[in-house]
């Protein structure tokens, strides 16, 4: 369901509009999974109905990748904790008005990592708007705790239980995005294959020089594949199991799919492919976020390679 879904809104073919609409979609699950009842009870139906934005913060100015070392700091204090540290490159961070944190609560490493609720109007939490690349429709921000006082009773699931928790909820997102990186790659090849049958160089239409049938074929196919493993894992999934390693794959195959389909239409389009106004030259500048976010290409491997017993 969450695949037809994010594969639905991708075929408007702007990215920073699903990142947007879907930042609920990395922060609440934990919340779903594992926070008290009444959290639940008090926060999810808000955030479903659309009243209130969800965000998930575990990115740090000092690391994305080392999720183990991150340095955000949740000291206990009473019925609280003090939050202090930063967070960076967030999704819905600006705008947000519950806000899945990933802290430090215990000592080095994995163990020693919690997940919190910190509420957009919290004193002491600061927020700071990013300019980037692509994905502009979405909000994406940097967040200063200062000294934040959250209440103890905010903690989703146990101390030192942070770390599982992000590691579950890195699945679904990584499946989310390959499935939309997959519907990118067919919106640029939908948009090539138009083109190139009304273009006319040299007195035929692209479509009928052979490099340019070459190319389309080429997309075709690796958004063929990419579709496969896709449904294939979701079936998987469905049955119970858990493929991690496919699943990284699966990232970097809809990533590379989506790069690859991007530069080809792209360049069917000629110069137009250059301006502002084509899909394919709005998913080009989109690509390497999602080569990045998410876990990114190379971690994927490294993740990929360890679940093999590499
Ligand atoms: C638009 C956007 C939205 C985002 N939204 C969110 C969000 O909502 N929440 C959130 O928490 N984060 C978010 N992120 C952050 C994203 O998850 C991180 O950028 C990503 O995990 C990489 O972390 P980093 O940028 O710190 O890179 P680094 O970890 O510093 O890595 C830099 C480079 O080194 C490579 N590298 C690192 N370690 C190794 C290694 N061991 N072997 C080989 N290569 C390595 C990486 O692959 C990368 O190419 C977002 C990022 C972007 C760009």
């Amino acid at each position: 369901m969450k695949i037809v879904a994010s594969q639905e809104l991708a075929r408007a073919g702007a990215g920073g509009v699903s990142a947007s609409l879907m930042s609920h979609t990395i922060g609440s699950p934990p919340i779903a999974r594992a926070a008290r009842p009444e959290i639940k009870a008090r926060v999810l139906p808000q955030v479903l109905s659309g009243e209130k934005i969800s965000a998930l913060a575990i990115t740090e100015p000092g690391g994305g990748s080392d999720v183990a070392n991150l340095r955000t700091r949740a000291r206990r204090d009473g019925d609280h904790y003090v939050v202090s540290g930063e967070k960076t490159f967030i999704t819905s961070g600006v705008r947000a008005d519950y806000l899945t944190v990933a802290v430090r609560t215990g000592g080095e490493g994995a163990g020693g990592v919690s997940l919190l609720l910190i509420e957009g109007h919290t004193p002491g939490l600061s927020r700071t708007r990013l300019k980037k690349m692509g994905w502009w429709a979405s909000d994406t921000a940097t967040l200063h705790f200062d000294d934040c006082r959250v209440p103890a009773e905010n903690l989703i699931g146990e101390e030192g239980h942070g770390f599982k928790i992000i590691m579950q909820n890195f699945n679904s997102e990584r499946m989310g995005m390959a499935a939309s990186c997959t519907a990118f790659a067919r919106v640029c090849l939908d948009e090539a294959i138009v083109y190139a049958k009304e273009r006319k160089t040299f007195g035929k239409p692209l479509a009928q020089h052979q490099v340019i049938r070459h190319k389309i074929v080429d997309m075709a196919q690796k958004v063929a594949a990419s579709q496969a493993m896709l449904e294939m894992l979701a079936w998987r999934l469905e049955q119970g199991e858990s493929p991690v390693a496919e699943i990284c794959m699966m990232k970097n195959q809809a990533t590379q799919t989506m790069a690859f389909c991007a530069s080809e239409a792209v360049q069917i389009f000629g110069g137009a492919g250059f301006m502002r106004g084509i899909k394919a030259e709005r998913i080009y500048r989109e690509v390497k976020v999602n080569a990045i976010g998410g876990g990114t290409e190379e971690i994927m491997k490294d993740l990929a390679s360890r679940q093999m017993g590499l």
